[in-house]
């Protein structure tokens, strides 16, 4: 057994911890504050070719592994969720699906200028009516002599006010629920796609999510990604990824919070003495530390299975559900910590709390992963003696 990153794992969290706190971190309360997309930030983390981690280096890409993606997540997440949700989504979901199925001519136009910081790419499943359901969307991909004709409404969709290209899912089969999802590649300008509301949000801010309508958008054949009727199986297929990710998240914001509880423990003083030395302070202390460290194995584990090729969907499930609820869980007892502080604007403990929600809905919301590894461990459980 080794718990311990490999020498290049280290170096290059020492080199990502550097540049997202000379990059990001300074700018975290005012990505905050003003709730927009921070352009110059995400060009400057472009051009340091961290969009490009999952990537062969043939295309701009780093071609690390989910280890490293693990680390870019959780470092990204300790300095700003909401920064740490933009660059994500263009590191996988935005743009994975033209990487594995779009043409040459799509990925100079999208792709690669992605991976360079200098195009934005994100991804629309969510409808009004629908979010874990995948298989009950509504919009329509209707085939004619041009390619498909797109109609329907998106919501939640992150970056959809600033996207240059939508990897959208709509069914042409509505009747076989998953099996008639596919995903369109829909890009800026195309007639009949705009983009509609924002949703004001307390958490994950910078990340904007809109609506997205498609009223009879045109798209060609090509701009179907992968097969018919397939969608379902691909989103899959990177499922258990973007749930290792999202624990990396969930560690990132946990760590930060748990540092700015722990000075303010250290600092503020009650009754003559630091509180951090009361009994029920060092309960909460313990605890997060605790739980923390255990999330931090999951998620780790997970990461480091996956790049075995033994993940399971159970494993990545785990890290997922526990590493956002403990994020959640430290976000509320850090926040106690500070007290009334734990509230006010000049304090991150007030947006941390904030931030530890948007962990628990992508990927699969807590009561789904749940649910996921109770049949799982039904039909088998590793515990048991044969
Ligand atoms: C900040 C943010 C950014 C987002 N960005 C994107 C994006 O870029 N693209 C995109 O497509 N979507 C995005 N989403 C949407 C996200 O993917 C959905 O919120 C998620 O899929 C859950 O769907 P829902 O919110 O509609 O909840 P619902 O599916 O309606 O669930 C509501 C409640 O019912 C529970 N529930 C549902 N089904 C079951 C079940 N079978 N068993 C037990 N409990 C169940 C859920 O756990 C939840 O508690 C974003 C959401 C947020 C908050």
């Amino acid at each position: 057994m080794d718990f311990s990153l490999t020498k290049e794992q280290k170096f290059f969290k020492d080199q990502v911890s550097r540049a997202v706190q000379r990059i990001v971190a300074p700018s975290a309360d005012s990505i905050d504050r003003s709730d927009t997309f921070p352009r110059e930030l995400f060009r400057e983390l472009g051009s340091l070719g961290y969009y490009g981690i999952r990537y062969p280096a043939e295309i701009g890409g780093m071609g690390a592994d989910c280890v490293m993606f693990t680390i870019l997540s959780e470092e990204l997440a300790r300095a700003s969720i909401g920064f740490a949700a933009i660059a994500t989504m263009q590191c996988l979901m935005g743009t994975d699906f033209i990487h594995r199925f779009g043409t040459g001519e799509q990925k100079e136009r999208c792709l690669f200028p992605a991976i360079r910081g200098e195009k934005i790419g994100t991804i629309a499943f969510t409808e009004p009516d629908c979010g874990s359901d995948l298989g009950g969307i509504k919009t329509r991909a209707v085939k004619n002599e041009k390619g498909y004709l797109l109609t329907g409404r998106k919501l939640w969709i992150t970056d959809g006010d600033v996207a240059d290209f939508v990897t959208v899912a709509a069914t042409t089969a509505p009747e076989k629920r998953l099996g008639g999802i596919g995903f369109f590649l829909v890009e800026k300008g195309t007639p009949g796609f705009s983009v509609g509301q924002k949703i004001e949000k307390m958490s994950a801010r910078g990340a904007a999510t809109m609506e997205l309508t498609f009223d009879g958008c045109q798209i060609p054949s090509d701009g179907l990604m992968g097969e018919e009727g397939k969608g379902a199986k691909y989103l899959n297929d990177i499922l258990s990824e973007i749930r290792i990710m999202i624990a990396g998240l969930g560690l990132g914001l946990a760590k930060s919070a748990f540092v700015s509880g722990l000075r303010y423990a250290r600092q503020r003083e009650a009754f003559g003495r630091p509180i951090g030395t009361f009994q029920l302070i060092e309960e909460k202390i313990a605890e997060m530390e605790v739980r923390i460290r255990s999330a931090e194995l999951l998620t780790y584990h997970a990461a480091w299975l996956k790049d075995r090729g033994s993940l399971t969907v159970k494993e990545a499930a785990m890290a997922k559900f526990y590493s956002t609820e403990t994020a959640c869980f430290v976000v509320d007892e850090v926040s106690r910590i500070h007290g009334a502080y734990g509230v006010a604007e000049e304090y991150p403990a007030q947006r941390y709390f904030r931030d530890g929600r948007f962990l628990l809905f992508g990927g699969g919301t807590s009561e789904i992963l749940k649910t996921i590894i109770a049949k799982d461990t039904m039909k088998k459980c590793e515990f048991e003696i044969n």
